[in-house]
């Protein structure tokens, strides 16, 4: 197999079987039909076995935090899909659930068939639980496989409380892992035997959605979804739009990533959070492109120092980017694999925790609940305009994004509070909500990954402290502010 091992979770101890029908690849994070890990995996078991495979790529409609939003942006995932696979010899099974639980028994369904089940490993959110089920629920193998990062998950054996020290980790680690590359068109080339369609019984019962029903998306009226929070206008979601936008990013921003990137109004950083989420892109992808860019090879590693600069021997601007995109997004995938309180106030760093306490008591100068937040109804016009942008677009720049939770702990009434309503109005509205790196950035505002800071602030502690009107002389705001008044 060329799958590297490690990358390859046994769920079940189920058994390959020869007399299945076809070779099951149940995408559930991985959403593409490139650079994956999972779906190369499956390709192979087919091959080996002379079956065919099945793609299912499904969606419920009633997770906690399902839109409008987020349906949108799976459904033209799922479209892009629809026209790659039809290329390739593998069968592309699109479900969208219409109505609260009808997708239930779909996966069992079509496991009995199977000769195993290849799916995505994916450290956050629901998944885990839901694929600690099906593996209870399916009596064929099946196998998780984790296309996450350039470093597998199951690498790192521990939890790392700093970036600087993930990274030291990276320096030391990830080389022999750079050599490892999954294969970017997995299924050209390939020919499988062909199903020409699933037994009458799970279409009839479970029909795929159509391509015209997939254009319209969850708009269309057979869907049970919340339309509270709409589509982002103007925002494609799928394979297609994440290469545009990937390569839009190395050709006019990536130059000025390392100077302009904290700079609101310029927009510079890549945008590509949401598509690298929802698995429409690879890391490894991006990875490969860079380093076609810089014409890089690895005997330009430098030594291992923990420092941000200098050791992947690449242009100031294309370390910068790999510092975000491999060292702070992959030590949130690190500790949302190894903790799985990740997502829990206990999870903060106990110095953390006794700063918040000893200033629990602090009259704060501001209170909103939730329901004012989410109106953009605060004091603040720069915070009221990053809150608007996240309900508009689905995202905040980082910059702002990191002003924007610092005001929330600042004017709830407890941490805790401050938890409960960052992780609301960021899973509810962002595009790259309720990833690995919700929790890094929502628990980096309380001093995950940070360390503590002077003077001593009331509410904030030794808690690292950042404000609108410092924020306002460091970066230019106005024109920030005047886009996105609400
Ligand atoms: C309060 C708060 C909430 C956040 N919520 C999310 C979230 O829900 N989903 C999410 O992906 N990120 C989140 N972040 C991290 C960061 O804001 C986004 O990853 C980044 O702004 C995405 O924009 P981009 O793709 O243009 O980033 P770029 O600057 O182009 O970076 C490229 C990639 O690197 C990764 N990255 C960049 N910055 C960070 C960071 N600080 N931490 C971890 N990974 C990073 C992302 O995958 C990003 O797409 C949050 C940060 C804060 C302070």
């Amino acid at each position: 197999m060329s799958v590297p091992k490690i990358r390859i979770h046994g769920l079940n101890g189920g058994e390959w079987r020869s007399e299945g029908d076809y070779v099951l690849y149940w995408m559930v994070s991985s959403r593409r039909s490139r650079w994956n890990y999972a779906l190369q995996y499956a390709v192979e078991r087919a091959r080996e076995m002379a079956k065919p495979l099945v793609v299912l790529e499904a969606i419920r409609c009633d997770h906690r935090w399902s839109s409008e939003r987020i349906h949108r942006f799976v459904m033209d995932g799922m479209a892009d899909q629809g026209v790659a696979f039809a290329q390739t010899s593998a069968l592309y099974y699109p479900y969208v659930e219409r109505q609260k639980d009808e997708g239930k028994g779909l996966l069992e369904a079509m496991a009995q068939r199977a000769c195993g089940v290849v799916t995505d490993l994916f450290p956050g959110f629901f998944l885990p639980r839901m694929l600690g089920g099906a593996g209870g629920r399916v009596q064929v193998a099946l196998e998780a496989v984790d296309s996450n990062g350039l470093l597998p998950l199951r690498a790192a054996e521990t939890v790392f409380s700093t970036a600087y020290a993930f990274r030291r980790f990276l320096h030391k680690t990830l080389p022999p892992f750079l050599l490892e590359m999954p294969e970017a068109s997995p299924l050209s080339g390939v020919t499988l035997p062909r199903l020409g369609r699933l037994p009458v019984e799970i279409v009839r019962r479970w029909p795929a959605i159509t391509a015209e029903e997939l254009a319209q998306g969850a708009s269309f009226s057979g869907i049970a979804v919340s339309r509270a929070v709409r589509p982002v206008v103007g925002v494609r979601g799928g394979e297609e739009a994440a290469q545009k936008r990937m390569r839009s990013f190395l050709a006019h921003g990536l130059g000025r990533y390392a100077e302009e990137r904290n700079e609101p109004a310029l927009d510079v950083t890549s945008g590509l959070s949401p598509y690298l989420h929802f698995g429409h892109l690879s890391t490894h992808e991006v990875f490969a492109a860079l380093v076609e860019r810089e014409g890089w090879e690895m005997a330009r590693l430098g030594k291992a120092t923990g420092q941000r600069e200098g050791w992947w021997g690449m242009s100031k601007e294309a370390e910068a980017f790999l510092d975000e995109l491999v060292t702070w997004r992959e030590v949130g995938f690190n500790m949302a694999y190894l903790n799985d309180q990740y997502d829990q106030y206990a999870s903060l760093p106990d110095w953390a925790k006794q700063t918040l306490d000893e200033h629990r008591q602090d009259p704060r100068p501001y209170l909103y609940s939730l329901a004012e937040f989410e109106q953009v109804k605060t004091h603040d016009p720069l915070w009221n305009a990053a809150q608007h942008q996240l309900m508009r677009e689905g995202k905040i720049h980082n910059y702002l994004r990191m002003l924007w939770g610092k005001k929330i702990l600042e004017w709830t009434r407890s941490p805790e509070d401050a938890l409960a309503v960052m992780i609301e109005l960021n899973n509810k509205y962002a595009l790259d909500g309720r990833d690995p790196n919700s929790y890094s950035g929502i628990f980096w505002v309380l001093g995950r990954y940070d360390r503590a800071w002077g003077p001593e602030r009331p509410i904030f502690g030794k808690i690292r402290y950042m404000s609108s009107d410092n924020t306002a002389r460091k970066v230019d705001v106005k024109e920030y502010i005047a886009r996105y008044a609400p």
